[in-house]
């Protein structure tokens, strides 16, 4: 059934007439957006219903992907497009007088994630879709989104970010399928007339959770998945027991903001009570909706994975033996062999301070029930471990340690697979963090790199390019990413490179434009566009691209008349909001920016743009442009990088460390086709092992390092207020923590060659072409049927229709 523009156009209107009574040529970019929105929406629904049932029918096992954040993008374009609709809408629209282009910057864009780990949890409810994997996703419905980033003076501000403000027309409220969340109280086990042991509440808070169901549309198969998130309410028929506004706080606040405030003790226990609230009402959910297929609970583990997305939901577990035990009755033995067969994890960090723990007395309080079954997981561990391999690894690898409660041991006790999220990150795993785990269950360890859908972040993020790789080898790689391999053939064809460059230079020319808009700064699109977006941490140093700016503007004040490749500096970073570090260096690259931009003797020759909010929206203009994609994380820090994979498929450069995925990106497009600098993780480990470094002695012996960094504390750079001594002071005299002296001479030399590269623009743009046409491995597509093959064991059901595509294996 296709549609045609015609019959768009019929439709379209009275949509907007059945919402707002007038005619659309009366209606608002919103109103325009939501009558869109909502068509597309009852366009797809039928599926979705299908897909459902379809389920159910075949008893089909089913994943469940449990993830405090999602970071989905705007959703109108990316369902169009999966469903083959939008040329017929884009020309309809335009028959009308209006502009797809238009209509979806009214769209909000949902902040419900920090970061990589948020934006990874949406390529894959992609991926699942588009390969017909019965998959779904399970979340929280943040009333408000992760702060809206402003700059007052160069300081980062945070304000609300109302994203439901003008209605989410993609959501449905699901009031059939809610459950109800308990708290607190007291909690005891009596033996009932049956003669089971039946746990008995009192005083509990009971929380009603809402499901909000949004369809993750396929590509181009028919498959509508299923994407969950929970909403905080007071049950029904506990109103009257609400007599003021301020009594329904505690409720409502649970699903308010994601990451309440975390350095005071109700913001600890909020965020517990979100992980418990989102945990509990997924796996009850699961549960229920597992009874329609009429199957023993024994067999639960055959139709129900549980992914556990970080350590965030690994109560996950302990629920589980909850309700097994709890509500169906089970043995401990029998509901422990189907919770573990239901759950894996995967680990996404190796920060020490990001090792997710709880106090034990907070989790009694407010989940006693848990808590009573978490001692018990741990007793058993304990007493089973210990007599074979000794008190000392038990010891380091039982759950509760020290008053706390250890959400990683956790999550690894209670899962029959543990990955890390790209080769490096999946060894340091085995041979440091979770060393005596891998000791213990060394069978349980596996790797799964992380990808990216080509989808969002190609065919729509960068159209020109799509239709040129579409001339030259066809469009199966749309399908089969792996045929992208084939443009690597164009290599030596000039009239492909010139064509390359020019996708490019348009793509760059359009950021410049955008720029000027948004914050009235010339750029040169014949520049370098240097970029470098992530959230903003130590770890991954914005300070040591900071430093070699600085370092690169007092050279060009120094030396007037010697010849620089012009650059432009691009950074897009949110600060956690009581990270001071964090936005002190945010206020500094602001104001090297201020003086950059407006020094006349700089001109051309360098730029420095800071993009307000960086989000999904933001990466999807920034990265089409990119000329190098700026990966300089101190090696072994960063667990995989994804934005490294984004801007390679756009043919950027990538100028990294070796850490995380970049390696990977390396092994395929070859060390000669990017830039390689600085330490290795393992020379990393020997550094911090010897104990030895000595950061002011590099400062003291390095003319040109001091250089620049006294031009921190020497009213070098006006408009700051300490930030450059606090900045200094990290760097000389705390001992630099994540190395950025010792590999800041390396650093530079890489921006030399990368000078040199440029100047000869046929050899780049084959490099870059090399870098699309390796591209594919990083491709979400791989990464999931990997996850579907090896750890969920759940299959492409839908491979069977025509219209869903086995995979080709990944490049190797
Ligand atoms: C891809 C992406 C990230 C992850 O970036 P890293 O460089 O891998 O940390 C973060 N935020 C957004 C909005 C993204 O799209």
């Amino acid at each position: 059934m296709t549609l045609t523009v015609k019959a768009f156009i019929k439709e379209f209107k009275s949509q907007f007439q059945s919402m707002y009574a007038y005619s659309y040529k009366e209606g608002s970019t919103e109103q325009l957006y939501n009558a869109l929105g909502l068509y597309i929406k009852n366009y797809l629904s039928r599926n979705w219903k299908e897909t459902k049932e379809d389920y159910v029918e075949n008893s089909v096992k089913q994943v469940y992907y449990f993830s405090m954040e999602f970071l989905p993008g705007r959703q109108l374009e990316s369902n169009a497009y999966n469903l083959g609709l939008l040329d017929t809408i884009k020309e309809g629209l335009n028959e009308m007088g209006m502009s797809l282009e238009e209509l979806e910057e009214a769209e909000a864009d949902p902040a419900l994630g920090n970061g990589g780990l948020g934006r990874l949890a949406s390529c894959f409810m992609d991926s699942l879709a588009s390969l017909g994997v019965p998959g779904n996703g399970n979340g929280i419905r943040y009333q408000y989104g992760l702060f809206k980033q402003k700059f007052v003076d160069g300081y980062q501000v945070e304000l609300p970010e109302n994203w439901l403000r003008y209605r989410n027309v993609w959501e449905t409220r699901n009031d059939k399928s809610t459950c109800m969340v308990k708290f607190g109280g007291n909690v005891w086990l009596e033996k009932n007339h049956l003669g089971y042991m039946e746990a008995k509440y009192e005083n509990t808070l009971n929380v009603l959770a809402v499901p909000y169901d949004t369809p993750m549309v396929g590509y181009r198969n028919n498959v509508v998945n299923n994407l969950r998130l929970w909403s905080a309410e007071i049950p029904v028929e506990e109103e009257e027991n609400y007599h003021t506004l301020e009594a329904t706080e505690p409720i409502k606040e649970i699903t308010q903001v994601l990451y309440p405030d975390d350095s005071n003790y109700e913001g600890r226990l909020l965020r517990l009570k979100q992980e418990y609230f989102m945990v509990s009402a997924g796996v009850q959910s699961i549960l229920r909706h597992y009874k329609k297929y009429n199957l023993p609970r024994k067999n639960i583990p055959d139709k129900v994975a549980i992914h556990i997305n970080d350590t965030h939901p690994a109560l996950v577990i302990p629920e589980m033996m909850r309700i097994l035990l709890d509500e169906e009755h089970l043995s401990w033995e029998q509901a422990w062999e189907i919770t573990f067969k239901t759950c894996s994890y995967t680990n996404h960090t190796i920060l020490r301070e990001a090792l997710e723990k709880w106090p034990i007395d907070m989790m009694k309080d407010l989940l006693p029930r848990i808590y009573m079954i978490i001692e018990e997981i741990n007793q058993r561990f304990v007493d089973t471990t210990a007599p074979i391999y000794g008190d000392r690894i038990t010891w380091q690898t039982a759950i509760l340690q020290n008053g706390v409660v250890n959400m990683a041991h956790l999550a690894v006790i209670g899962s029959h697979s543990i990955n890390g999220v790209a080769k490096l990150h999946t060894e340091i795993l085995m041979e440091d963090v979770l060393k005596d785990f891998f000791e213990l269950y060394p069978e349980r360890f596996n790797n799964k790199t992380n990808g990216i859908t080509q989808r969002r972040w190609m065919h729509l993020a960068n159209p020109g390019l799509t239709r040129l790789l579409d001339e030259k080898i066809g469009e199966e790689w749309k399908k089969n990413p792996s045929e992208l391999k084939v443009f690597k053939g164009f290599e030596q064809d000039e009239k492909t490179i010139k064509e390359l460059a020019k996708v490019k230079f348009e793509n760059k020319q359009r950021l410049a434009d955008y720029i000027e808009e948004l914050q009235g700064i010339k750029v040169n699109p014949k520049a370098i566009f240097d970029v470098q977006i992530k959230r903003l941490h130590a770890y991954k140093r914005q300070h040591l691209n900071m430093l070699h700016i600085l370092y690169r503007y007092l050279d060009i004040k120094e030396n007037p008349s010697k010849d620089f490749v012009p650059r432009v500096f691009i950074f897009g970073a949110k600060a956690a909001p009581s990270y001071m570090y964090a936005k002190q260096i945010i206020k500094v690259i602001n104001s090297l920016a201020e003086l950059i931009n407006n020094d006349p003797d700089v001109g051309d020759k360098l730029k420095v743009v800071f993009f307000e909010n960086y989000g999904v929206s933001l990466a999807e203009k920034i990265i089409p442009a990119a000329d190098i994609s700026e990966q300089i994380s101190l090696a072994s820090m960063e667990a995989s990088g994804t934005s490294n994979m984004k801007l390679m498929a756009n043919g950027a450069l990538t100028l990294a460390t070796l850490d995380g995925a970049n390696i990977e990106i390396k092994d395929f497009v070859g060390e000669e086709n990017m830039f390689i600098f600085g330490l290795s993780s393992k020379e990393v480990y020997e550094l911090k092992a010897a104990g030895n470094y000595n950061s002011k002695g590099i400062y003291e012996s390095n003319e040109k390092l001091r250089h620049t960094l006294d031009a921190l504390t020497n009213d070098t750079i006006p408009g700051l207020n300490g930030e450059g001594y606090a900045v200094f002071d990290s760097l000389v005299n705390y001992n630099d923590e994540y190395f950025v002296l010792k590999d800041f001479e390396s650093y530079i030399k890489a921006q030399e060659k990368v000078d040199a590269l440029y100047r000869n623009t046929d050899e780049w743009t084959r490099k870059s072409l090399l870098n699309i046409a390796s591209s594919a491995p990083f491709s979400a597509d791989y990464t999931i049927k990997r996850y579907a093959d090896d750890i969920w064991k759940v299959k492409q059901h839908s491979e069977q229709k025509d219209s869903v595509q086995p995979l080709d294996e990944p490049l190797t």
